[in-house]
């Protein structure tokens, strides 16, 4: 069997790219090692990632695909397709829940993102791959060699294909080197699926909220860590603690429950529907995410942390690019991957000062609601322009005067020297809803 395209990996990346590349015009299979249906991490949706999935659709003529980039139309569609409505960003200070900061991401409960029970979405797109005719094989876990093609070969299956993809997210099936010395953020996560969850607006409700504080990527800092609660209509909640490995090098799921008393109190009856995950720190980085004729997907070539849900939109506007690229003469292919791989890295590299800047406010929640505004401004900006036809990257980050102002304001973060009102001040040309407005009180309306 001869293709043009290899993908290894039918996580929601790899199915979307194979979609694209057959529509193209090329070749493509995709391998996967497991099977689906199975759990997978990484539910919560954002207006970035909601965007660049309409966009693929649109370009790409997969209508199919634009219903799952909204609450609202993703259930009206494929209402088999369990999920959960994403109004915006909830953060609450804990152990004494006085301070919050919400941040809506969306006008209502129709328009808004989604937290993706992946075993059903993942499942759902490997039937739209098959049903598009292409080579879809499940439970095979190939061994690689490159000659001037690319050979694949596993028990009684064997394949050569001009370009890889590895969408694998993180299992490294070309071996090649790591790298994290460069990155800051160092985390690590204690997660499952709970029954019984009860949501946190049943207790905590404020008058004050702009949206249900639940119907969110619900956040509880406390010193060290966080612990995201994502909820879905089908009574299932995904909830994790992410800890900073040298601030919490041994806490556990139960050491934290006694902790935080009102954290103990939303799960009092809750129940994991599967054993609790822990695992080591969770930060990767490839030395290399592209080479001769094989490129990696974001998610695969690095991962910081699930801090402000980035991962999935990071992905698919890694997809946007790169699909393009693939199609590109060969002759030309060459200059276009390695342009590919420095901005992907350059995107990591603003993230992590983002995400690790939170990560040094957690003890001081006023900083904390300023310093995450750099994220929600360059989020918001992008996500605007993006509607108006302009690219200025993921997250912003194709913007110089912008990255310069992440740069200043993480190195004030560690000197423990944070200067709000600068930061409200030199934002200004990115913050387009009035976000850093002290008469807000940290409630933002979606605007
Ligand atoms: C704890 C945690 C929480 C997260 N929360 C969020 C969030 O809330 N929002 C967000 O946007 N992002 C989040 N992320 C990131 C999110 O998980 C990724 O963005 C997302 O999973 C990327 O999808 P993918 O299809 O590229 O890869 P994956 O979902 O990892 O899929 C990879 C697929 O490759 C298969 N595979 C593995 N090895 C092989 C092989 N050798 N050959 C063939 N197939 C193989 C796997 O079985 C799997 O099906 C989180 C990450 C973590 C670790």
């Amino acid at each position: 069997m001869q293709y043009d395209l290899a993908i290894l990996g039918s996580g929601f990346g790899g199915s979307i790219t194979a979609l694209i590349a057959k529509q193209l015009g090329m070749n493509p299979i995709l391998i996967e090692k497991g099977a689906h249906p199975r759990f997978a991490i990484g539910e919560s949706s954002t207006p970035q990632a909601a965007i660049a999935l309409a966009n693929i659709a649109d370009t790409y003529n997969l209508p199919r695909l634009k219903p799952i980039s909204k609450y609202g139309t993703l259930k009206e569609t494929y209402p088999e397709l369990s999920c959960g409505p994403k109004r915006g960003f909830t953060y609450i200070h804990h152990p004494n829940i006085e301070s919050e900061l919400l941040v809506a991401a969306s006008p209502d409960g129709y328009n808004c993102d989604s937290q993706w029970y992946r075993s059903d979405l993942d499942a759902f797109l490997v039937e739209e791959v098959q049903e598009a005719n292409i080579d879809y094989f499940d439970n095979t876990d190939v061994t690689l060699s490159q000659n001037k093609d690319w050979k694949l070969e596993a028990e009684n299956f064997s394949c050569s294909t001009d370009f890889l993809i590895d969408a694998t997210g993180g299992a490294n099936p070309l071996n090649i080197q790591q790298d994290i010395s460069g990155v800051r953020t160092n985390s690590r996560v204690i997660y499952s699926h709970f029954d019984g969850v009860i949501p946190w607006g049943e207790l905590h409700e404020k008058p004050q909220h702009p949206y249900p504080c639940h119907d969110a990527a619900l956040h509880h800092v406390f010193s060290g860590g966080w612990m995201y609660v994502l909820h879905f209509d089908n009574g299932i909640t995904s909830a994790g603690f992410v800890l900073d490995c040298e601030a919490r090098p041994n806490d556990t799921w139960e050491s934290l429950m006694n902790e935080l008393p009102f954290v103990k109190e939303q799960f009092q009856h809750a129940k994991p529907t599967m054993p609790l995950f822990q695992t080591e720190r969770i930060q990767r980085c490839a030395a290399q995410m592209v080479g001769k004729n094989w490129a990696m997907l974001p998610y695969t070539a690095a991962f910081l942390d699930p801090l402000h849900s980035t991962g999935n939109a990071h992905t698919l506007c890694g997809i946007e690019r790169l699909m393009p690229i693939i199609a590109e003469r060969k002759k030309s292919r060459k200059e276009l991957l390695l342009e590919y791989q420095s901005t992907s890295m350059h995107e990591i590299d603003l993230l992590d000062k983002i995400i690790h800047g939170c990560y040094k406010c957690f003890d001081n929640f006023d900083a904390l609601s300023n310093y995450a505004m750099l994220y929600f401004a360059g989020a918001d900006f992008t996500e605007r322009q993006r509607r108006v036809g302009k690219s200025t990257g993921f997250l912003n980050s194709s913007d110089p005067a912008y990255c310069a102002l992440v740069d200043r304001f993480y190195n004030q973060v560690l000197a423990e020297k944070l200067d709000t009102n600068d930061l409200e001040r030199e934002i200004t040309p990115w913050n387009l809803v009035g976000l850093c407005d002290p008469a807000k009180q940290n409630m933002y309306d979606y605007a």
